[in-house]
């Protein structure tokens, strides 16, 4: 039995690297401070369900693959680049050069839900810190419309965990979820509310003659200015508001307006794995995080025009390069008819499945398991990732060198 300590996981954005992994005969055989999510997760990738490289669903050799891919590539007059959430900064590196090369479209996986939190950091700023301050410092932890109990399940270990005295821990949310019934306390607010209460908080930050809250929003105006470090992390509830990004922007500016009293901070949960190194990574190399248009020859920006689903919706792309296809459950169907209908080139972890059948589609080694690499957690710290078991899947950023190879000539 090889035991392998401090390992990371990257099925979602928290990126644990504590976990001691068990592993005989390359398979993993037990996880030790997994959660729910992880543990299928890892006991997953003893399999090998598909072979490396097929079209049209039929097995064909990896540089077959990769010639077909090439000749689709080269036929295309706007391709999208989509995913990247599940490469590590490498791949993700190649994935640009690939746009580049291609005169392409790229979009992340964080178009789906974080769109508008990159517009309203862009507009406000944001305060930030990293979630190893949080769990050393904080005594106030807010979670707001987000339930990480079910999406991040270590997340409230870890981070909030209620159980300690010095720490409070607060949720609002529109509804009761597992989250709630483990916080100190649950402030409900109706659905799409928010926007008009993060502002009342605001105005009640900025001047005391303004109108009172009701008694619990009160208490938690105090408690805020009260705190020695606090923080709020922010989810879906607030990025799929209807008034979306200005909802984002007041969350930001009510924590920017705490910082007049004492250390406050706001945190995004992150989805699946490195969708947080996709925007670092994008905005290193091109300045912009998401929705990209490489057309020109130099990046465009523009996240109505650029994103993946509207691209696909209104049939403005003929081919997709898919770099992890597990969101795309999360596109309207319009988007989704699309991709039935289009060649689209997958490169996806073994356990993907699609419910359309790609052109080309391969399969490659899952980073922190069959490769090492570099995956950013929630907070964009980098976590080193390593090799667990050994695998023939090449990794994605050995099939992006090759496509970038052939595609040049
Ligand atoms: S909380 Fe997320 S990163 Fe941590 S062990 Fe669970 S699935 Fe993995």
């Amino acid at each position: 039995m090889t035991i392998f300590p401090n390992s990371a996981c990257t099925r979602c954005g928290c990126v644990c690297d504590d976990l001691t992994l068990h592993v005989r005969d390359n398979r993993i055989q037990r996880v030790e401070n997994a959660c729910v999510l992880a543990e299928g997760w890892f006991l997953q990738q003893n399999s090998r369900p598909h072979p490396a490289a097929l079209i049209a669903d039929q097995p064909v050799p990896l540089e077959e693959a990769i010639q077909k891919a090439s000749e689709l590539l080269s036929h295309s007059r706007s391709p999208l680049i989509y995913g990247l959430g599940r490469s590590t900064t490498e791949g993700q590196r190649l994935a640009i050069r690939l746009a580049e090369q291609l005169g392409a479209i790229v979009d992340t996986a964080a178009t789906l839900e974080q769109a508008q939190t990159l517009m309203a950091l862009q507009q406000v700023g944001e305060s930030t810190c990293s979630l190893g301050e949080v769990r050393n410092r904080a005594d106030l932890v807010i979670y707001w419309g987000t339930n990480p109990v079910k999406t991040h399940p270590r997340h409230l270990e870890r981070y909030g965990n209620p159980t300690e005295k010095r720490r409070t821990v607060v949720v609002v949310d529109c509804k009761e979820t597992e989250t709630t019934a483990l916080a100190d306390r649950f402030l409900p607010i109706k659905s799409d509310q928010d926007w008009e209460m993060l502002w009342k908080l605001r105005m009640r930050l900025a001047s005391p003659d303004s109108p009172e809250l009701e008694p619990a929003w009160e208490a938690l105006v105090t408690q805020m200015k009260s705190a020695k470090f606090g923080v709020i992390f922010f989810g879906n509830g607030i990025t799929k508001a209807k008034t979306d990004h200005r909802t984002v922007e007041a969350l930001l500016q009510l924590v920017t307006d705490l910082n007049a009293h004492t250390r406050f901070y706001a945190r995004r949960m992150r989805g699946v794995g490195n969708v947080a190194g996709a925007d670092s990574v994008l905005t290193w190399t091109t300045g912009y995080p998401l929705a990209l248009n490489m057309q020109r020859g130099y990046p465009r920006y523009n996240p109505v025009e650029y994103s993946a689903s509207e691209l696909l919706a209104k049939k403005q792309v003929d081919l997709c390069l898919m770099m992890g296809s597990e969101t795309t459950a999360d596109f309207p169907q319009s988007a989704l008819a699309t991709l039935r209908e289009i060649p689209v080139i997958t490169l996806d972890v073994p356990e993907a499945v699609t419910d359309f059948v790609p052109a080309v589609r391969f399969t490659t080694a899952t980073y922190g398991i069959h490769r090492p690499g570099t995956a950013y957690r929630m907070d964009e710290v980098p976590i080193p990732l390593r090799t667990i078991l050994e695998t023939d899947y090449p990794s994605d950023a050995e099939v992006l060198q090759k496509l970038l190879e052939a595609s040049k000539k």
